[in-house]
């Protein structure tokens, strides 16, 4: 038996058998999907500074790696129909000391797989886990090919449709915005390559009045296109090409490599434990916000790391009362750091949806105020990834 599985192998998966590996496990990966796959998409490209530490600290020299494939974008802009409100260009020093890195999800899960198979993380692709049932102090996980295993603590990594969470019985409580967003990531032209600025625009004039979120990020561009209550995803989301054109130039017209629509879901469990305290759920098996903030992935390595953490002081626990307590712990801690992302995240979506008439009145003060008072330009800045977090001192969110 070993001591602790893993089931999932995207960001959170992986972090946490990074982590458990560093603390001095053994840990078993099981992954539904082959060793092969394709995860290209628009996901997160986002990854703090806080990330890329709890990474450092469980894989010493990951975090640099990452940030050092990534890209710091050195000015950051917002525009109100067509005019620029707020400007902030970070020092070549800021820069060097990379406080984020915009990085496609596909490379950082790369950087994760990476390190795990360098420190020898038993991982065991096309493996789906089918049910798992849980009685006094063992774990018991059936698989697709109708292998039994057996663990004293499993950590459900499996996302946002999570068997592990289902089979649980927890429940998920929250819901889904009602405006859609397309999200397209477009290649850098190596001949005509754009500043590299992350750039928001309220009421975009080429975007027919939309609000439009520019990311780069080494390689190529992550364009965000917030849909009005008539628009039909889909179709705008073919139209991709077309905004690349407006957006970025004509050369990036023919330089779409991924293009789709969401509605953002953002719900969060009700425990993020079982009643015996011998499963613990992270990332979007646990929680899923809008990307507004890029509190998904880097959330969910904050619970791996906790996650790892809490299940070596259970099973180097001299008495039983502590194990409990340290999963008690992790599940009451990154449950309410869940509530805090959530409520940020809705916080940041309220006003890009932008429906009630008060956030309406309070934009449109700030665009005309922004040229005179730098503040009003700042919120307009600011306010579209919500309040920033600092109620869990070792992660932020
Ligand atoms: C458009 C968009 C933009 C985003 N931007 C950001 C951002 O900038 N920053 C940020 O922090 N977050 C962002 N996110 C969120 C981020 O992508 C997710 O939070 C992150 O992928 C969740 O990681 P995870 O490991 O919890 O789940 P997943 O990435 O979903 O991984 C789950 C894994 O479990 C496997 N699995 C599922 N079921 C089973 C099973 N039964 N048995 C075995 N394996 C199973 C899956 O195959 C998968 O490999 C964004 C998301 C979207 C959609």
């Amino acid at each position: 038996m070993t001591d602790l599985i893993i089931v999932g192998a995207g960001p959170a998966g992986l972090a946490a058998a990074l982590h458990a590996k560093a603390l001095g496990h053994h840990p078993l990966l099981l992954e539904a999907e082959s060793a092969g796959r394709d995860r290209r998409g628009s996901r997160a490209i986002f990854i703090h500074r806080r990330t890329l530490d709890l990474l450092d600290a469980a894989h010493p020299g990951l975090g640099p790696r990452i940030a050092a494939d990534g890209l710091v974008w050195p000015v950051k802009q917002t525009f109100w129909a067509g005019r620029k409100v707020f400007e902030r260009a970070y020092t070549a020093d800021q820069v060097r000391r990379a406080p984020f890195a915009s990085l496609p999800q596909p490379a950082i899960e790369q950087h994760l797989l990476d390190a795990c198979r360098t420190v020898g993380v038993d991982i065991r692709w096309d493996t789906p886990v089918t049910a798992v049932r849980i009685t006094g102090d063992t774990v018991t996980l059936h698989t697709a090919d109708s292998t039994v295993l057996h663990t004293p603590y499993l950590i459900a990594a499996d996302g946002a449709r999570s068997t592990i969470r289902t089979s649980l019985g927890i429940r998920l409580s929250g819901g889904t915005s009602r405006k859609a967003f397309v999200i397209a990531d477009v290649a850098e032209d190596p001949g005509l390559p754009l500043p590299p600025a992350r750039v928001f625009h309220y009421r975009h004039p080429a975007a027919h009045k939309r609000n439009v979120l520019l990311v780069p990020f080494r390689g190529g561009w992550r364009m965000d296109i917030q849909c009005r209550p008539d628009d039909d995803p889909a179709h705008l989301t073919d139209r991709a090409p077309r905004f690349a054109h407006a957006l970025l130039g004509p050369a990036y017209r023919d330089r779409v490599t991924w293009a789709s629509s969401y509605h953002f879901r953002q719900r969060v469990a009700e425990q993020f434990t079982d009643p015996h305290q011998r499963v613990l759920l992270a990332g979007e098996a646990a929680h899923q916000f809008p990307p507004f903030g890029a509190r998904g992935m880097n959330s969910g390595i904050a619970d791996a790391h906790a996650a790892a953490t809490a299940i070596h002081t259970a099973l180097t626990a001299p008495i039983p009362r502590t194990a409990h307590d340290a999963v008690r712990h992790y599940a009451d801690r990154r449950r309410t750091a869940a509530l805090h992302n959530s409520t940020a995240a809705a916080t940041a979506l309220a006003h890009l949806e932008a429906d009630r008439l008060a956030i309406r009145a309070r934009q449109y003060a700030a665009a005309l105020l922004a040229p005179r008072w730098p503040r009003a330009g700042q919120w307009l800045d600011g306010a579209p990834y919500g309040p920033r977090l600092n109620h869990a001192p070792t992660t932020g969110y």
